[in-house]
């Protein structure tokens, strides 16, 4: 702490960013990053347009890229919003859309960065709490409210909600915008995007990062009705004028362009996920039920902690959250065949010791 720090620094819980290592060879599965590589058509993009035009500025309303994501949903270009991942699309709505008299709502356990969001800009939240099984309750956000915001699926747990259950819980809060971050949606999970058109009060916001295997280049959209989309734009243009590079951009409209790439790599990753839970209760794991490119499991054996700090002494990274109600849980992101292949003997030798 320091006497220079403004009143709401001080009282800042920043968000921490799982590892990134230097190590070269670590089997990682910590970050919920895509084990294949992008789509060849994204790469070659960016390789035919890393030329001298890198001197000029970019789109500054990235409108080929947003055409494209506009056409892909049925919808104008005046309803989709792009930023510097999913991460910046969602702190812009926290100040334009989620900031009321009236408290946001959001489930306890959830995407670390909600509450971080809620301290950096004052917004009043309240946590909702999941069920004994990990479950989102929606009967239990029919509450007064300003907004609501909840990831389906939901992380770091991989429970999707119902589409029914989105569509009953906007038509219950005609007046609170609802926000359903859409991250790892393409991994089995029912998306909202189809909703837009009917509900004013929604907001959908989906990333490049999972299943589109772009995390490196930081690109997430929001889908929405044009006054909703106009309150993102205000605040970004108070912002940052070029929210995305050009080869981001360029990457990102042929990375959405390319349907058999993208369908080929989540269903590969569906399956992979499918045998790994086998393999995981098999060796009594208790396993959530995923609609993610994560899973979310715990044994009796060990914390979490102590699973992690295992696994990475045997060159395996994965996630844990020291928080309370997941304490004992390990993340593990789905990676390719070989790597899941890898964990599972790793968790073998942990669990003979
Ligand atoms: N929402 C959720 C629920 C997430 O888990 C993540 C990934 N950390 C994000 C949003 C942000 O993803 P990105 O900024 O890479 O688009």
């Amino acid at each position: 702490m320091s006497q220079y720090w403004s009143p709401i620094v001080s009282k800042l819980r920043p968000y921490v960013a799982g590892e990134q290592p230097r190590i070269a060879n670590m089997v990682k599965l910590n970050t919920n990053e895509n084990p294949y590589g992008p789509s060849p058509k994204a790469l070659a993009a960016i390789r035919e347009a890393a030329d001298d035009r890198l001197r000029l500025y970019p789109d500054p309303s990235a409108t080929e890229l947003r055409e494209t994501i506009a056409a892909r949903f049925g919808l104008t270009v005046e309803e989709v919003f792009v930023g510097n991942g999913s991460d910046e699309v969602l702190a812009h709505a926290f100040q334009a859309l989620l900031n009321h008299e009236r408290p946001l709502l959001y489930p306890d356990v959830t995407y670390a960065f909600y509450s971080t969001y809620s301290l950096l800009y004052g917004v009043e939240a309240i946590e909702v709490p999941v069920d004994d099984g990990f479950q989102i309750r929606l009967a239990d956000y029919d509450r007064p409210c300003g907004a609501i915001i909840i990831p389906n699926p939901n992380a770091p747990t991989g429970i999707g909600l119902p589409l029914t259950g989105i569509e009953a819980l906007l038509a219950a809060h005609p007046d609170a915008v609802v926000v359903i971050d859409e991250a790892y949606i393409d991994f089995g999970g029912e998306s909202a995007a189809g909703l837009v058109s009917t509900y004013p009060n929604l907001l959908v916001i989906q990333t490049l990062s999972k299943s589109r295997s772009l995390a490196g280049l930081r690109i997430g959209f929001a889908l929405g009705q044009r006054p909703l989309i106009e309150a993102l734009e205000r605040v970004k243009d108070s912002f940052n004028s070029y929210p995305l590079d050009r080869l981001a951009q360029l990457a990102a409209t042929a990375a959405i362009k390319d349907e058999a790439w993208f369908e080929t790599g989540r269903r590969n990753i569906i399956a992979s996920r499918e045998s790994l839970v086998r393999e995981l209760e098999a060796l009594d794991f208790e396993v959530l039920p995923s609609q993610a490119n994560f899973v979310f499991a715990r044994h009796q054996s060990r914390s979490g902690a102590a699973f992690q700090a295992a696994l990475r002494e045997r060159g395996i990274l994965v996630r844990h959250f020291a928080k309370p109600r997941i304490s004992d849980f390990l993340r593990i992101s789905i990676g390719t065949d070989e790597e899941c292949a890898r964990l599972v003997s790793a968790l073998n030798e942990i669990l003979a010791a």
